[in-house]
């Protein structure tokens, strides 16, 4: 395996083959396949000629030769082994949409975790059927809002990333990724969400990614640094993107829970779950109702974080509370009418949305494997 997530996605990226075209690697695949029968016989002729050649020497150089060989042949199956390792099978899905819908601040036991699912009752009523909800599922980063939506995005927990909108991600998301692979497709993927600050997940810091091939945004009041908006205009906006563009990725955060959750009202914060809960349904129904997409969209529904065990007016540290989340998915590739609890957590649904979407896999996450069909 290369544990380097990085070289490996470029090696996939730039394919095998480019990978070697290096000076270096040219002279010692050179040498590893150079004649030793040869060489020894031309040390054959030296001695002849009485030229001062010592044995030792020789049975070295040569014994390297063939070490060199035998490493060169280990290297190129670990690559090849490694570039594959990760596929759930190499099949086409029949996804070709793919809808994010993040609950911002949602805490377990008021969603999955209750057993009258009386804040819940599409997901649980209409929807659990259909799908796959994973109980084991958490943020195993920092329990904030921007940590938890980069996690998603880009496959990495990002510890120290600043949560007021203020910096960009490290590394490239799976919209940039998409992006790149379809560069004429401009409205073909979006980010919309009730938090301004959330428009940092349309870019990032990395190299030759940085301020290229980016979604389309549409956060907060106005974009970034101008405020919040309601859930009921994210969730109009989202309507409207995905009847006249019909994106192929699309991700949208829902701030109510989390915002009356800060403001320790706890009958708006469970109304708020309760609306949220609606506009999944509502989301799911308009989908349904374009007959491109009904039928080839996934859907995940998720929290980027949840809110302290014994408060919940607050988040962010590694409480139960706060890192146990919700996970509903279903889609045409997957299972239906399935209860997991096997431990997954944010970064898995970058892996996941980058296999069947086909997009590179550099993700720290796993595909979850045991959501396919
Ligand atoms: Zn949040
Ligand atoms: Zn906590």
């Amino acid at each position: 395996m290369i544990h380097d997530k990085n070289l490996k996605s470029e090696i996939i990226e730039n394919g095998i083959s480019s990978y070697f075209i290096s000076f270096v690697d040219c002279f010692v695949i050179a040498l590893a396949f150079t004649n030793i029968e040869r060489i020894k016989a031309l040390y054959v002729q030296c001695y002849f000629f009485e030229l001062q050649i010592n044995t030792k020497n020789l049975n070295k150089f040569v014994f390297f030769l063939y070490m060199l060989r035998f490493l060169l042949v280990i290297h190129v199956l670990i690559l090849v082994l490694s570039c594959t390792s990760d596929k759930v099978k190499e099949r086409q899905y029949l996804t070709k949409y793919c809808v994010v819908l993040v609950i911002d601040g949602a805490r377990f036991s008021e969603t999955w975790g209750d057993s009258s699912f009386q804040h819940i009752p599409y997901l649980h009523n209409y929807f659990e059927n259909l799908g796959i909800v994973n109980t084991a599922f958490y943020n195993s980063g920092i329990t904030n809002t921007t940590n938890g939506h980069v996690a998603i995005t880009t496959g990495f927990y990002e510890n120290n990333i600043n949560n007021s909108g203020q910096e960009l991600p490290s590394y490239h998301s799976y919209f940039q990724d998409w992006m790149k692979k379809n560069p004429l497709l401009l409205n073909s993927a979006w980010v919309i969400s009730s938090k301004d600050k959330l428009e940092v997940l349309s870019n990032c810091k990395e190299g030759k990614w940085k301020d290229q091939f980016q979604p389309q945004t549409d956060c907060g009041v106005n974009g970034n640094f101008t405020g919040y908006r309601n859930d009921s205009l994210t969730i109009s906006h989202a309507t409207k993107v995905l009847v006249k563009y019909k994106p192929n990725l699309l991700l949208i955060n829902l701030k109510d829970p989390d915002f009356y959750g800060h403001q320790n009202n706890w009958s708006a914060y469970l109304n708020s779950i309760k609306k949220s809960d609606e506009y999944v349904f509502h989301i799911w129904n308009t989908i349904q109702q374009d007959p491109e997409m009904a039928g080839k969209t996934t859907l995940f529904v998720t929290n980027d974080h949840g809110r302290h065990t014994s408060d919940f007016q607050h988040h962010g540290d590694d409480c139960d509370g706060c890192r146990h989340i919700m996970f509903y998915a279903m889609g045409p590739d997957f299972k239906k009418n399935i209860k997991l609890s096997q431990s997954r957590s944010l970064i898995d649904i970058h892996a996941t949305i980058s296999e069947i979407m086909n997009l590179s896999n550099y993700s720290r996450g796993n595909v979850m494997t045991e959501l396919f069909k």
